[in-house]
């Protein structure tokens, strides 16, 4: 095999031993997708060797793409089946979409850059995830046409839920949003039963901001 293809085999192993699964995140599916999508094409190649690191990386426009054991975690947060059809806010580099869509049936990623967009749906093409379909604009308001969803999860930090995402989540679905101020938040997972919509807390995290209708106001 080519050695460049090992040798970030390697680094991703390291990755998902030293910081995902000696931090908490058991659930096997997540664990074997965080092993296989190959988060160094998600990032520019001066980066490269950066990808496995311990920290989010920038992806341009200002944004970034999330640390690897945020993304696990909230993987796991979702508490995913084959079946499961899941709407992600805020595609950035698209990692995320990639992690989700090997456990999905189905990813719905939507993106307010257009060049982030871009290029995340033109990775999405070469790596032929087929299915991940993505949108631009606010993903504040969710996407109606195609909701509700198993699953949601919001990688941009939202000042409070928006209401649209909750009217959108299946009963028995799953939320994952970083809820919070402008530079740190806390990562709050939600789920929808007969009884209503039930919260927990995960714990503190860093997210650029949420920038929409039901989100932060641009300026
Ligand atoms: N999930 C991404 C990844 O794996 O690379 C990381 C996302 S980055 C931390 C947050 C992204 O949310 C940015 O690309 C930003 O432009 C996007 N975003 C912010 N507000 C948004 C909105 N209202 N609708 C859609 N995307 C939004």
């Amino acid at each position: 095999m080519d050695k460049e293809v090992l040798k970030y085999r390697r680094l991703r192993e390291e990755m998902v031993r030293q910081q995902i699964e000696a931090r908490g995140v058991t659930a096997p599916r997540v664990l074997a997708a965080m092993r296989k999508v190959p988060r160094h094409l998600f990032v520019s190649e001066a980066l490269r060797d950066q990808a496995y690191g311990d920290f989010p990386l920038p992806i341009g426009e200002q944004q970034t793409i999330s640390q690897p054991y945020i993304v696990a975690e909230m993987t796991q947060a979702l508490d995913l089946s084959p079946s499961d059809r899941v709407l992600e806010i805020g595609t950035g580099s698209g990692y995320q979409a990639a992690v989700l869509a090997q456990i999905a049936y189905r990813v719905y990623s939507i993106e307010r850059i257009r060049a982030l967009y871009v290029s995340a749906r033109r990775l999405f093409d070469e790596l032929r995830l087929h299915n991940i379909l993505t949108r631009y604009g606010d993903g504040t308001k969710g996407w109606e046409e195609e909701g509700p969803f198993d699953a949601i999860i919001v990688t941009a930090g939202a000042p409070e839920v928006p209401e649209s995402l909750l009217a959108q989540l299946a009963p028995g679905g799953r939320m994952a949003v970083p809820v919070g101020g402008a530079h740190t938040q806390e990562l709050i997972r939600i789920t929808r039963d007969e009884q209503g919509i039930h919260r927990s807390r995960l714990g503190g995290c860093r997210f650029v901001k949420l920038i929409g209708e039901e989100g932060w106001k641009e300026h």
